[in-house]
């Protein structure tokens, strides 16, 4: 690729370590931007930059969020009794879209996997319990929304063994998701079927 110039190769190899993205689409963004205005790259690059200065946890949810507590938790209408518990926030994202669930959200920022050397530790676990044990007496189930995959199902079997001394009704989502199949990629039926047949622990 020497024939390529530096700064070009720097924006196609940024551009590979993206998810989805391969060498090939790579290349196509970059050659793009090439053409793009330079107020157009201004803008894209100053959206960016935004995106880690504008964007906080929230201290209830472990979403994220613009403020704190997230527009979610802060919804009076929201039905505080529930939590739902899944692994990212584009899982959120996706159960808002069936407009079906009006409880509030726990979110993990993943899934235990000990291939990637993923523990309940580097996971908003500890952060779930102890809003638990402040709010026992307003919460009354705990859905666990993780994926139907392999560390999906390690998640949610790890939560029910810590989640049982609280004495709280335990569900999970039913198996209407494809086995492997994230929930972000399940369509607004299939994960509102999944969420109204929930199963007690
Ligand atoms: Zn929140």
């Amino acid at each position: 690729m020497n024939y390529i110039p530096k700064s070009v190769q720097n924006l196609i190899s940024e551009f590979s370590k993206l998810p989805g993205i391969g060498p090939k689409t790579a290349s196509r963004l970059t050659f793009y931007l090439l053409r793009s205005s330079e107020e157009d790259i201004a803008s894209l690059g100053k959206t960016i930059l935004e995106l880690k200065k504008k964007i906080v946890t929230c201290s209830v949810c472990c979403n994220i969020a613009e403020e704190n507590p997230c527009p979610i938790c802060k919804n009076s209408q929201r039905k505080k009794s529930q939590i739902c518990v899944v692994e990212e926030p584009l899982d959120v994202m996706a159960l808002e879209k069936t407009g079906e669930y009006k409880g509030t959200y726990h979110v993990l920022g993943g899934a235990i996997s000990p291939i990637e050397g993923i523990g309940p530790e580097n996971l908003y676990i500890r952060q779930l319990v102890s809003r638990i044990k402040k709010n026992r007496d307003t919460i009354s189930e705990i859905i666990l929304a993780t994926n139907p995959s392999l560390e999906g199902e390690a998640t949610a079997m790890y939560l029910l063994e810590i989640l049982r001394p609280h004495n709280i009704k335990i569900t999970r989502i039913a198996r209407g998701l494809p086995v492997g199949g994230d929930l972000e990629y399940a369509d607004e039926v299939t994960l509102t079927r999944a969420l109204e047949g929930r199963k007690v622990y």
